[in-house]
């Protein structure tokens, strides 16, 4: 049988049984008065049962289910077991919210969770960051209220959510922003937003660069073609023809060493090709560099070499060398005739400097900081004309980064320029007079008082 019934007809059974004992000894009256104040009790006992259940049902939802008795305790005893079951449920269900909300706050996208009203529901902090939007004031407030952008308003409206949508943020930092909406739930959607602002800057850069190697290849191209038109079809004596000849040497030349800077620089911003990395004495580096100047030159500078402390250095002889070469070539490019150039080098406190200053052209203050951009230039025909790429000092620039060196410009226009070029104390190993090697001096003061005579050469 039912335990529910069971229990729930043991009161009656034994109301019934006293009320037949009470008939037997006093008589009916004893029987029926037996029968109803068993009865009421039985009533009253259930009632308060019904009230415990009826005040646990309507009180807060922690506190416990009570404990009942006979028939009531069976069905407390279910009631208990659906309660506990249904908070392990509800616990699982806020540890997974908890989970995604903490997961959401954490996105590097800003992520905004829109009604089917495109009212704010819930923001994370990157939107808040991205869009300005803010939790406790903003929520229920339709998110065009706060996102004015025509161009996001446009396609909220549209409706169309393949592609996102680009726009310029107007806040703190002029951010570039992708916002895309992903639909979800019931007409939810949900509003991602992702700054751009480095790709589109990556992106800028690489068009910048694009049109201007095309520029830069184009008009020797156009030179070229120019005097192969007059070659095939102009009469003209041997003279005039070697002239030409020698004049599409040039562009070629230049064309050459365009493509030749090109290739230097991608191998160097190129993060799959390491240092090459070697200890080489810095004295035959010093001595070459010096006599490649000198050739460049010829003869039309003073051009000196002073060599303050011998010394090792640990990196890429090819690219060192490839660096203070474009310094030492600048300097004899912008140094009107009869100019002087000096390179110098010495180890002080920090590690190695090689510094080469000119009595040149100088440069004006507002170019320095754009110096090292590729192509940049200040004075596009003087480059050209000496051969240059525009794109030297970014070989520098770019070979200092691979040796965690930096380059020191000081400069003023028909002044002259000094270009010092600092190596990393790690990078550098000072070499005694007697030959033997050791790390750099620790000090600049020690460095004077150990310093062997400077070695110059003059031309
Ligand atoms: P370029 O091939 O044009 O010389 P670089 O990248 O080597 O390109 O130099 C960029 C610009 O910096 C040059 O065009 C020039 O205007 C300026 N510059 C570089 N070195 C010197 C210098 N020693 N004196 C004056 N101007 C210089």
């Amino acid at each position: 049988m039912n335990p529910i019934w069971l229990r729930g007809l043991m009161a009656p059974v034994m109301v019934a049984a006293l009320a037949l004992a009470a008939y037997w000894i006093e008589g009916m009256t004893a029987a029926l008065t037996v029968v109803a104040v068993s009865a009421l009790a039985i009533i009253v006992w259930n009632l308060l049962q019904l009230d415990a259940l009826t005040r646990w049902a309507s009180g807060p939802i922690e506190v416990p289910v009570p404990e009942g008795r006979g028939a009531w305790a069976l069905a407390y005893g279910a009631l208990y077991h659906r309660v506990r079951l249904r908070s392990a449920r509800q616990r699982d269900l806020r540890l997974a919210l908890d989970r995604f909300v903490s997961g959401a706050k954490a996105l590097p996208e800003g992520v905004v969770v829109l009604d089917a009203n495109d009212r704010i529901e819930w923001v994370n902090p990157r939107a808040k960051a991205h869009l300005g939007l803010d939790l406790k004031h903003d929520r229920g407030a339709p998110i065009v209220n706060l996102v004015r952008h025509p161009a996001f308003v446009h396609y909220l409206a549209a409706g169309d959510f393949s592609e996102p949508v680009v726009i310029q943020s107007t806040r703190e930092g002029a951010l570039t922003l992708s916002l895309q909406i992903v639909p979800f739930g019931v007409e939810e959607k949900l509003l991602m937003s992702r700054d751009i602002t480095r790709l589109e800057a990556v992106a800028r850069v690489r068009r910048d660069f694009i049109a201007n190697v095309s520029h830069e290849l184009k008009t020797p191209l156009t030179v070229l073609s120019g005097f192969i038109e007059t070659l095939t079809d102009v009469e003209m004596d041997e003279r005039q023809r070697q002239r030409c000849l020698a004049l599409m040497r040039e562009q070629a030349n230049g064309m050459q060493r365009l493509v030749e800077d090109l290739l230097t620089l991608s191998a160097l911003e190129s993060e799959q090709s390491p240092v090459n990395e070697s200890e080489f004495a810095i004295v035959p580096l010093l001595l070459a560099v010096s006599s490649d100047a000198k050739a460049l030159s010829g003869g039309r500078h003073e051009i000196t070499l002073t060599i303050r402390d011998a010394a090792t250095l640990l990196g890429s002889r090819e690219e060192l060398a490839s660096a203070f070469g474009n310094l030492v070539s600048n300097a004899v490019r912008y140094t009107p005739e009869g100019g002087r150039i000096a390179l110098e080098w010495r180890i002080t406190g920090d590690g190695g400097e090689f510094t080469v200053a000119d009595s040149g052209i100088g440069i004006a203050s507002e170019h320095l900081p754009r110096l090292t951009e590729r192509f940049y230039r200040v004075d596009r025909s003087r480059s050209r004309a000496t051969g240059g790429t525009g794109l030297g000092l970014a070989i520098v620039k770019h070979v200092l980064i691979r040796h965690q060196g930096e380059l020191i410009i000081d400069s003023e226009a028909g002044k002259g320029s000094r270009f010092t070029v600092r190596l990393p104390l790690d990078r550098v190993r000072f070499v005694a007079d007697d030959a033997t090697a050791h790390s750099a001096r620790p000090d600049r003061a020690s460095a004077d008082t150990n310093a062997s005579e400077p070695r110059s050469t003059t031309s």
